[in-house]
């Protein structure tokens, strides 16, 4: 996957039929003195989706179609005030590790719900650990990031008064998105 090809596809997904991004939605390529690093990232404060392009060599289609699906669920949780499921959000703040987890969850449903809405033939709960792990692989690529990466666990930690993940495990998320679909498949049947 290249530039073009991310703009394209994210475009895409904001058009018709699929129309599951923001029409208002911008996507940028992470700012030279940003903290983050071979990721993607719905930056709160820019009010952009942030991606390093280093990291696109490591994504297939599917996959940057999940992350930009999880990354709106983030960006609606915090600018809409709308859950995955558009129900609104009475508390959006995220002061807490487990407050970081519930917007990863939304994140993930909402990806989940659009896939199989949009892409009934991609399976989110197959696709979306790949899409996660990808910054591990881009991991080594330059010694500045690694150092970015553990300042940006530390600044998790002082914000947070933890060490803990701001991210649940990846096996929960997993569980949690294949019951997602089950649910909603034998519903559907
Ligand atoms: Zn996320």
């Amino acid at each position: 996957m290249d530039n073009d090809k991310l703009f394209r596809l994210f475009q895409k997904l904001q058009d018709p039929p699929f129309q599951c991004i923001n029409r208002k939605r911008k996507i940028r390529s992470i700012p030279k003195f940003s903290i983050d690093c071979c990721t993607f990232t719905a930056n709160r404060r820019s009010g952009f989706i942030e991606y390093d392009p280093f990291l696109l060599e490591f994504l297939n289609e599917e996959q940057i179609v999940w992350i930009l699906l999880h990354e709106e669920g983030h960006m609606r949780f915090q600018f809409e005030r709308i859950d995955w499921n558009d129900n609104p959000v009475n508390n959006n703040d995220i002061n807490t590790p487990d407050d970081s987890h519930r917007s990863e969850y939304n994140a993930d449903m909402y990806a989940a719900r659009k896939m199989l809405e949009n892409f009934p033939d991609l399976k989110a709960y197959e696709i979306m650990e790949r899409a996660v792990m990808a910054n591990c692989y881009c991991n080594p690529k330059s010694f500045f990031c690694f150092l970015k990466k553990w300042l940006k666990k530390v600044c998790n930690a002082l914000k947070f008064l933890s060490f803990e993940s701001t991210h649940p495990p990846m096996s929960v998320r997993i569980k949690k998105t294949k019951e997602f679909y089950e649910e909603n498949v034998l519903k559907n049947q």
